[in-house]
């Protein structure tokens, strides 16, 4: 099994950094983002413990982080290649996943940190906009659809995340530097954390990411 992690503050692009790196490679994309989304849509009991954190910009608690994690990997082969967007998020999560990967005689094999200037992870945060139907991502001024609300890929309608409000996000952030940064000195003592700069177009950093990803999996 190889696991790759896409760390960065929110804004920062780790989901369509994630969509390019799926769409060229054979890393099955786990969000755990979007594993809350689904289980808020759906009412299950995840979704109803993770909704009003969610809300106010805050962290899920680790147990139930780990848990939807840890059911993930036990339904996926041993030999497939992992690539985490938005988990760990706390030095307990990642500690509990190289746990769970040491089950299975594995451990985290790169940490790409996706750098990018505050203002800009403002911009992209508050321009988004998702498709409710099918979850393609959009961006107001970056990545605006062909029609004004509605998706290109499935004409469903385009909302904006209720976390994406300018008071949430501001919160996100200040959450980001108070339990997520510490991960980077965590990867880096570690020595697999590798620093990319995400304030480019994104094809140019799929395609750093990529040139570094590809050949773990073809060891
Ligand atoms: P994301 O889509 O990655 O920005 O996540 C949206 C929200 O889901 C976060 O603001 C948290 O409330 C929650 N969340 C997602 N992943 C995690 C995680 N690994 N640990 C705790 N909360 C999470």
């Amino acid at each position: 099994m190889k696991t790759i992690i896409l760390l960065g503050a929110p804004g920062a692009g780790k989901g369509t950094i994630a969509e390019g790196i799926r769409n060229e490679s054979v890393f099955i994309h786990v969000s755990t983002g979007d594993m809350l989304r689904e289980a808020v849509k759906n009412g299950t009991v995840v979704g109803r413990q993770a909704e009003g954190f969610m809300k106010r910009g805050e962290l899920v608690p680790d147990d139930v982080i780990v848990g939807i994690v840890g059911e993930r990997l036990d339904r996926g082969a041993r030999d497939l290649a992992y690539m985490f967007d938005g988990f760990p998020r706390t030095l307990e999560q990642a500690r509990l996943l190289d746990e769970t990967l040491s089950r299975y005689a594995s451990k985290v094999d790169k940490v790409f940190l996706l750098d990018a200037p505050r203002e800009l992870l403002m911009a992209r945060l508050t321009g988004r906009r998702v498709c409710r139907k099918c979850g393609q991502s959009y961006h107001v001024i970056n990545i605006p659809p062909k029609k004004t609300g509605v998706c290109d890929l499935c004409g469903g309608e385009l909302y904006q995340r209720a976390d994406d409000s300018e008071a949430t996000i501001l919160n996100r952030l200040e959450v980001y530097s108070k339990q997520t940064e510490s991960l980077i000195s965590y990867y880096e003592k570690k020595g697999v954390l590798v620093r990319i700069d995400s304030a480019r177009q994104r094809q140019d950093t799929v395609a750093e990411i990529l040139a570094i990803a590809k050949p773990l999996i073809a060891t």
